[in-house]
């Protein structure tokens, strides 16, 4: 995957490993469609191309508060913001598991740039068998079924599925 702006979300989380993103651009709409129903929105405002792309998932664009602030203080990403890490991403790490690694990835992308930082991110969610990129909580490999689908959920397995099983 090349480096691209459009998949470094501005609060932090790599859109490469989102499934909306995934099936999107694989165009699995069987999976999308039942995404949308979890999500309660429609398939049309399920397709997602990152996080800076004009097509752009509802879930994302409803419920995000970053997009616009960090818009309004001309940043690119929250790790710049001078009230670096504000309550409401703080809360917003806390709920879901993808979102484990929301602050080492600031820091990333502090030290290297968002370029390397995705390099290293599309490795990170790659099936060390198969080089299929996979979602958070793909807990084996959705092409060839090795487990862990990759290194992020080997990370954190435990929390991922305490989640998957909480739903
Ligand atoms: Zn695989």
């Amino acid at each position: 995957m090349e480096s691209n702006l459009n998949l470094a979300s501005i609060c932090g989380l790599f859109c490469g490993s989102c499934s909306l993103y995934i099936n999107t651009q694989e165009n699995n709409i069987d999976k999308l469609e039942v995404i949308a129903k979890s999500l309660n929105q429609t398939l049309e405002e399920t397709f997602c191309d990152g996080c800076r792309a004009e097509r752009k998932s509802a879930y994302c664009t409803k419920n995000c508060t970053f997009f616009d602030c960090a818009k309004e203080r001309n940043i690119s990403f929250c790790g710049e913001c001078k009230d670096y890490p504000c309550q409401e991403l703080k809360d917003f790490q806390t709920k879901m598991p993808h979102r484990l690694e929301l602050w080492s990835s600031h820091e990333r992308i502090n030290e290297v740039g968002w370029e390397i930082w995705m390099e290293e991110m599309t490795e990170h969610f790659k099936c060390t068998s198969c080089q299929t990129l996979n979602s958070a909580y793909n807990v084996t490999c959705r092409k060839c079924g090795f487990t862990p689908g990759n290194n992020f959920v080997l990370a954190h397995n435990e929390s991922i599925l305490r989640f998957i099983s909480s739903k």
